[in-house]
């Protein structure tokens, strides 16, 4: 099994095997797994078809800065853990969008970035007595 895997292809492989948002360096550290050759330029030019093709989206994070996810999903929010640093992706809003705001503001959407640890850090940091309090 020697064929090569086009740039584009690795890229979506990346995102359908991850199901989270990802940023270019991760992006690019797994896309190496597919294709050796691949460089931050080929990525960004590939994320850039992606996107024009409605396939990925492009979110600012306030700790995180630009990462990239499927467009495929339903209304969600981003949690970034401050141990691995990464971002992952919460299922469900619990906003209620109609009583958030006083009278007289019409809401229309909104962004909620949570952060704090995830599962499988809480694992390994309760392991080694090592759980900071916020
Ligand atoms: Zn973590
Ligand atoms: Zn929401």
């Amino acid at each position: 099994m020697k064929r090569k895997t086009s740039q584009k292809i690795a890229l979506e492989q990346i995102f359908i095997q991850q199901e989270r948002p990802l940023g270019v360096e991760e992006i690019l550290q797994q896309g190496r797994k597919f294709v050796k050759s691949l460089n931050q330029a080929t990525v960004y030019r590939n994320l850039k078809i992606l996107i024009d093709a409605g396939w990925l989206r492009k979110i600012s994070h306030p700790f995180l800065g630009n990462l990239y996810e499927r467009t495929n999903r339903v209304h969600h929010h981003h949690f970034h853990c401050r141990k691995c640093n990464k971002a992952f992706e919460l299922p469900g809003c619990a906003l209620k969008e109609d009583n958030i705001a006083p009278e007289g503001f019409i809401v229309e959407d909104h962004e909620i970035f949570l952060s704090g640890i995830c599962p499988s850090c809480f694992k390994k940091y309760s392991n080694s007595q090592q759980v900071t309090p916020h």
